[in-house]
């Protein structure tokens, strides 16, 4: 039996399955609600329920807090519809635009880029490519139906590859294969294009910061890419945050994007750099803070460790005047994320 769900103010309707989450009816019906991790963990699908009735599924409390429940909020990402419901949603304008697809793809290439970041290249079945967004990612499809989610890193292109920049987390189930014993010519199955952190177009030209803390860099590269390749022309500064040098593991390629792209600049920043390094320290989002207090006229599109997005999007709207609506980010959840409190 389905229910049919009604978005305001954009007075769309589309039908979720009862088995089906509103975000999960929504993407399979190309609607475009705005989402990240589609795990209860990152917030980015709070929307209000103005009408009827949902069952919440587990979520984090950061994510959605027992106070903005008692408000009427939801994860749209954790809801399910017991009836018709109406609810209160900015829908973000090419989030359903390419549709989301299940494909076999082959492990091309790994390649170390720092001791415990490698770049693997996926090689797309040539008569069916995956059409995305930058800043868009896929999820591989894992034994026993888990799921782990990568941002592509290069640009939409004629070349039927992604690239993906995957960190080691030591314990991981995904990554530990990754590290361990993936080959080249592996064939894993992925699913996509996921999520709405991508660029926007803005009329007012708005200079914007791109802000990233590890392999968060990866959805960056590809925004830095399709900027290139479109010949946008909006001031971008990158501030990339790690721990140490080998964090910031594709500096040769930054650089090199400088010298083609005049609008762009690049500001490392590292919390425990060694003695001996010139650069910034001290944590990345608040090295834009000292640079920029006043964010009001700009856009920020934040991607990497979940504590470095919260803080970001806390401090820069509640501190720096940056308005809700120009914070665009993906938080990369992991296991151990959603292993917090829960509701
Ligand atoms: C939208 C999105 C995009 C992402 N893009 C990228 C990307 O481009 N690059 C990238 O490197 N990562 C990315 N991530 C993170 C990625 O999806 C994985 O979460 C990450 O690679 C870890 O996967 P894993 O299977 O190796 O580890 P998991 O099995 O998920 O474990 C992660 C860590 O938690 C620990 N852990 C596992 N279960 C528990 C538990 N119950 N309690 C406490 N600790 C636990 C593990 O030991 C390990 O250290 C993204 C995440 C999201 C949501």
């Amino acid at each position: 039996m389905s229910h049919q769900v009604t978005v305001q103010p954009s007075g769309h309707q589309y039908a979720a399955e009862a088995e089906e989450t509103l975000l999960a009816a929504a993407i399979r019906q190309s609607v475009g609600l705005p989402y990240g991790c589609q795990d209860g963990a990152c917030g980015s699908c709070k929307c209000k329920l103005l009408q009827g009735e949902i069952e919440l599924g587990a979520h984090q409390l950061k994510a959605l807090s027992e106070a903005e429940r008692a408000q009427g909020l939801i994860l749209a990402c954790r809801a399910r519809a017991l009836t018709d419901v109406v609810i209160e949603s900015h829908e973000v304008v090419g989030a359903g635009e390419f549709p989301v697809k299940k494909m076999p793809t082959r492990v091309s290439s790994i390649e170390h880029l720092a001791p415990d970041v490698v770049r693997v290249m996926l090689q797309l079945p040539a008569a069916d490519p995956l059409r995305y967004r930058a800043g868009q990612y896929i999820q591989f499809l894992l034994p026993g139906g888990a799921r782990r989610s990568y941002s592509m890193a290069n640009a939409p292109a004629e070349s039927p590859q992604i690239e993906l920049h995957l960190r080691h987390m030591p314990g991981g189930k995904f990554t530990d294969h990754v590290f361990s014993a993936m080959k080249e010519k592996e064939i894993q199955r992925i699913e996509g294009p996921f999520g709405s952190f991508f660029l926007r177009d803005d009329p007012e030209n708005k200079p914007m910061i791109f802000l990233a803390s590890g392999t968060g860099f990866a959805p960056i590269k590809a925004m830095l890419e399709q900027m290139r390749t479109s010949a946008d022309a909006r001031q971008v500064t990158l501030y990339w945050g790690g721990r140490r040098l080998p964090d910031i593991y594709l500096p040769d390629w930054v650089e090199r994007q400088c010298a083609l792209m005049p609008n762009l600049r690049f500001i490392p920043v590292l919390s425990e750099a060694d003695a001996g390094w010139p650069g910034r320290t001290g944590f990345v989002h608040q090295a834009v803070m000292a640079d920029l207090p006043d964010l009001s006229g700009h856009a920020v599109y934040a991607c990497g460790a979940p504590v470095m997005v919260e803080a970001a999007q806390r401090d820069f709207t509640t501190r720096c005047s940056l308005p809700e609506d120009a914070f665009f980010a993906d938080a990369f959840t992991t296991e151990a994320d959603k292993a917090g409190a829960k509701a």
